[in-house]
């Protein structure tokens, strides 16, 4: 159920009819638009009264959401969702583009230096690297953890880059929490709905990865269990999904973007790096990616990639990334878009840190 209220409706009265759907027993997401306010209620209760809701003052209409996802939904909320970071002009889901690079995992001091400093140099706002890896084999490098955290956190400090890195369960996501600016959902645990409805209750962003074999509306009910525990910060990444074709790690599904933005208010960003598992592919279908609508891209790079201790094949060179921030611009452009070139960080922001 959705309650739409009238343009002039008062903040109080908004108030009202949060506690109003409280006291029946269900929770409230006041979701403000440009031209009113809409307010989600969700709860695994009966069907909400809709007529004593109605009557309350300032409500317009009561409508029924007849969709499984909800928060999600355009229905809920028709303009597009901006994230922003505070402090800093960078935003992902708006007119410009987020570009989020670095390695897949922080290998050491020095190595994420040599990458950030190249992200920074090419103009991209967003820093990526793992922390906390998901491997295959339980032997194979599992990541640095905290040690990795901080160093990002350094990063920041210097190059003003806000941090994307992934919580693979709850100790991590207290971890990722207090270090990193965005949370990233791994494809793995896409379907981990106790770490999902955690990360709901954080308030930082959370990037959300498609699973492995996961369908639009699987996708979209993922961003929900998050949204729907008060984080409406939600940004969801399509990676490649497992299919038949061996020419590629996993088979980029580029066609999800505008499925996602015909049915959600969330942005979308694609990583071209797991998309395809191959290096020569990954600044073609990121210049792909641009060209369909998504509002950014997360690539793996490395400045000696044939050294990483993960995810090397699939990670491009400096060089490459430049290259891409050039033809991504120029595609933006020709769809009304911008690819922002560095970040403005407040002196207040960069000094609380
Ligand atoms: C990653 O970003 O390094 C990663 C492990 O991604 P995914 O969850 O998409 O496999
Ligand atoms: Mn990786």
């Amino acid at each position: 159920m959705l309650v739409v209220m009238k343009p002039q409706a008062t903040p109080e009265q908004i108030q009202a009819v949060c506690e109003h759907i409280q006291q029946l027993g269900f929770r409230a997401h006041p979701l403000p638009g440009a031209q009113r306010t809409a307010i989600g209620i969700t709860g695994n209760k009966d069907r909400v009264e809709a007529a004593s809701l109605e009557d309350l003052p300032g409500v317009a209409e009561v409508i029924a959401v007849s969709k499984p996802y909800k928060l999600v939904s355009r229905d809920v909320k028709e303009e597009n969702t901006i994230i922003t970071f505070p402090g800093t002009d960078a935003t992902i889901g708006g007119k410009d583009l987020a570009m989020i690079g670095g390695p897949c995992s922080v290998e050491s001091r020095e190595q994420t230096f040599a990458a950030a400093e190249a992200i920074a140099a090419a103009g991209a706002q967003f820093f990526r690297g793992g922390a906390f890896k998901p491997r295959t084999s339980p032997y194979a490098f599992q990541g640095m953890g905290e040690e990795a955290l901080k160093i990002m956190a350094d990063v920041r400090d210097r190059f003003g880059l806000r941090i994307v890195t992934e919580a693979i369960d709850t100790d991590a996501l207290e971890l990722v929490d207090h270090y990193a600016d965005v949370i990233q959902i791994g494809a793995r645990n896409m379907q981990n709905y106790s770490l999902l409805r955690a990360a709901g209750r954080k308030r930082k962003p959370v990037l959300l990865k498609r699973g492995l074999a996961a369908t639009l509306e699987e996708f979209l009910m993922a961003a929900e269990y998050i949204m729907s525990e008060g984080n409406y910060q939600v940004i969801l990444c399509e990676r490649g999904v497992r299919s038949f074709a061996d020419h590629t790690r996993n088979t980029l599904d580029l066609s999800i973007v505008p499925a996602v933005q015909r049915l959600s208010h969330l942005p979308i960003v694609v990583d071209p790096s797991h998309g395809t598992g191959k290096r020569n592919m990954v600044v073609a279908l990121g210049r792909a990616a641009v060209a369909v609508g998504a509002d950014g891209l997360i690539v793996e790079v490395h400045h000696q990639p044939d050294k990483a201790l993960s995810d090397g094949a699939q990670t491009i060179y400096p060089e490459q990334f430049v290259q891409l921030m050039n033809e991504s611009s120029q595609i933006a452009a020709i769809l009304g878009r911008n690819v922002p070139r560095g970040i403005h960080v407040a002196e207040t922001a960069s000094a609380e840190r």
